[in-house]
C-alpha cells in the first residue's frame, strides 16, 4: 500500500490525496485549489486513464472540482459518492465547466484586445462536466461497499454539507489488513438541515483535515 498527499498539503485547498492498493489507483477527492496559489501541488503519480476510482467526500468545489479535468484527461473509472454529493455534484461541477468556459472566453477576448491573439481553452468543458456526472456511482450512508477484491468502503455522516462523509477504507494485500478513515471536512453540532458529525470508532490511519 502506499499513499501519497497531493493537495491541501500546504495549503488549505485542493484537496487530493492518492492511494495505491490491490493493484488500484485510487484518488480521494480532487479538488480545485481556490484564491492565491501558495504552493504548487504535486502532479498525479499516474495518467488520469490509469485511475481507477475516486471516492469523494463531499460536493465543496475544492474537494470536487477538477473532477471534469480528470474526465477530460482520459479518466474512465468510477466515483463513489453519497446520494445527495452526486445529486449536489450534478448541478456544481456543470456550474464549473460553464465558470471555466466564460473565464476563458474572457480572458481570450482580453489577450485579443491587446493583440495578442492566443485563444486560451477552458480547463475543461460542459461536456467533460457531463462525462465526469455520467462516472458517478451514488452510495448510501453506513453501508461497506465492496470496490473490488481486497477494498472495501463506507461513508458516514459527518454533518459538515448535505451529504458530507468521511470514508473508512479496508484494504486487505496478502493477508493483512488495514483500515485508514479520510475525514473529509468535519461539521459542527447543532447546525440546521444537517446531522451532528458522527464518530469513527477505530483505525489503523487517519488522514486528517484541518479546517
Ligand atoms: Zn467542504
Amino acid at each position: 500500500m502506499k499513499m501519497m498527499f497531493i493537495g491541501a498539503a500546504h495549503e488549505v485547498t485542493g484537496s487530493c490525496h492518492y492511494l495505491n492498493a490491490c493493484g488500484k489507483h485510487i484518488l480521494i477527492d480532487y479538488g480545485m485549489e481556490q484564491g492565491v496559489n501558495i504552493y504548487e501541488n504535486a502532479p498525479l503519480p499516474v495518467e488520469a486513464p490509469l485511475i481507477d476510482y475516486v471516492f469523494l467526500t463531499h460536493a465543496h468545489v475544492d474537494h470536487s472540482g477538477l473532477l471534469p479535468l480528470l474526465y477530460a484527461k482520459g479518466f474512465r473509472g468510477q466515483i463513489f459518492m453519497t446520494e445527495p454529493s452526486a445529486n449536489l455534484c450534478s448541478i456544481m461541477l456543470r456550474d464549473c465547466a460553464h465558470i471555466q468556459m466564460q473565464e476563458a472566453e474572457w480572458k481570450s477576448r482580453k489577450a485579443k484586445r491587446s493583440s495578442d491573439i492566443q485563444y486560451q481553452e477552458p480547463i475543461y468543458t460542459m461536456e467533460d462536466a457531463d462525462g465526469t456526472i455520467r462516472r458517478i456511482v451514488p452510495c448510501s450512508y453506513d453501508q461497506i461497499i465492496d470496490i473490488c477484491d481486497g477494498i472495501k468502503i463506507r461513508f458516514t455522516d459527518v454533518g459538515h454539507l448535505l451529504g458530507s462523509a468521511s470514508i473508512e477504507v479496508w484494504l486487505t494485500e496478502e493477508n493483512e489488513s488495514r483500515k485508514i478513515v479520510f475525514s473529509g471536512d468535519i461539521g459542527n453540532f447543532d447546525q440546521p438541515l444537517l446531522k451532528n458529525p458522527g464518530f469513527t470508532k477505530e483505525a489503523d490511519y487517519v488522514v486528517m483535515e484541518t479546517t
